[in-house]
């Protein structure tokens, strides 16, 4: 693949706190002084890809809703159909009384449309937020959930859509491998596992590792705060053919600058550069 297609990269790790996010952001800053990128912190419990841009500009930001079904109890006949084709078992119906589990509902509509007595409307539910920026030629979008919304993965999705083509896409994946990790790789080109070498890092490098595997074809390590421990994630490499793509050593002076939401990785162009080449090379 050359690179006048457009890319998606996703930056996942088993863990928080293994310096993805820092790894991305940085990635997306380099591609953009050459070609037309986009970061998307798909993390939208807690994003926190745009901080790192002080000189952010705000384009827009717009509240995602989803259709939530209710029924008309003066219409309906209690005949059960919506509920016996309900999918995803997410009403109850006991003689005339009804409960909706909105957790479980996919806004299908499919209930609304079987109803014979057009019983059922939708209402409309608050999930979150989408926030769009631009911070010099890179275009940043991130998603924040509404408190106690579960619909983590209807967000993500609607953050993924974007209205312009880049020919970068990088994704700043949710933390961990449960659902929202993989909805934020299932249709991208190339996963990047950032991990730290110690033993909870290794533990949680080989639970993504897992999921990486079953879900996306072309993917690679990249081991941060490197440093005299990189042997426990290297030899588990090397054993079963898989590739670190890259290294970035652990400082002190780093993690201060990380937690002052600073830059960093200016200094290791040479290092996104091999990432971005490598990627090249596989696709
Ligand atoms: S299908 Fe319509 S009429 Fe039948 S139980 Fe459901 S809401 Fe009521
Ligand atoms: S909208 Fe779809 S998922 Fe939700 S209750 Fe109706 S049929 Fe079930």
């Amino acid at each position: 693949m050359t690179n006048s297609k457009k890319i998606k990269v996703a930056f996942s790790s088993g863990k928080g706190g293994t310096g993805k996010t820092s790894v991305a952001t940085h990635f997306a800053q380099y591609l953009s002084l050459n070609e037309k990128t986009a970061l998307i912190d798909l993390d939208v419990e807690e994003p926190n890809s745009a901080i790192f841009f002080k000189n952010r500009v705000s384009i827009k930001t717009e509240i995602v809703t989803r259709d939530t079904p209710t029924i008309n109890s003066e219409k309906c006949s209690f005949c059960k159909l919506c509920v016996q084709k309900c999918n995803f078992n997410a009403i109850a119906m006991y003689k005339e009384s009804f409960k909706f589990f909105y957790e479980l509902c996919k806004s299908c509509n499919r209930c609304k449309n079987i109803c014979p007595n057009d019983a059922i409307y939708q209402l409309k539910e608050d999930i979150g937020e989408i926030r769009e920026y631009q911070s010099g030629d890179l275009f940043i979008k991130d998603g924040l959930l509404k408190e106690g919304s579960v619909q983590t993965k209807l967000l993500i999705q609607a953050v993924k859509k974007l209205s312009n083509s880049y020919t970068w896409e990088i994704f700043d994946s949710p933390p961990g491998t449960t659902c929202p990790m993989v909805e934020s790789i299932s249709d991208v080109d190339f996963v990047v596992l950032v991990a730290e070498p110690t033993p909870f890092g290794f533990h949680d490098l080989k639970l993504a590792i897992e999921v990486v595997e079953k879900t996306v074809k072309n993917w690679g390590i990249v081991i941060n705060k490197s440093g005299s421990y990189d042997n426990i994630i290297e030899s588990y490499v090397s054993k079963n053919g898989y590739k670190v793509i890259e290294k970035f050593p652990f400082s002190e002076n780093f993690a201060k600058k990380y937690a002052q939401g600073e830059f960093f990785y200016s200094q290791f162009d040479d290092k996104m550069e091999r990432i971005k080449n490598y990627i090249l090379e596989v696709l």
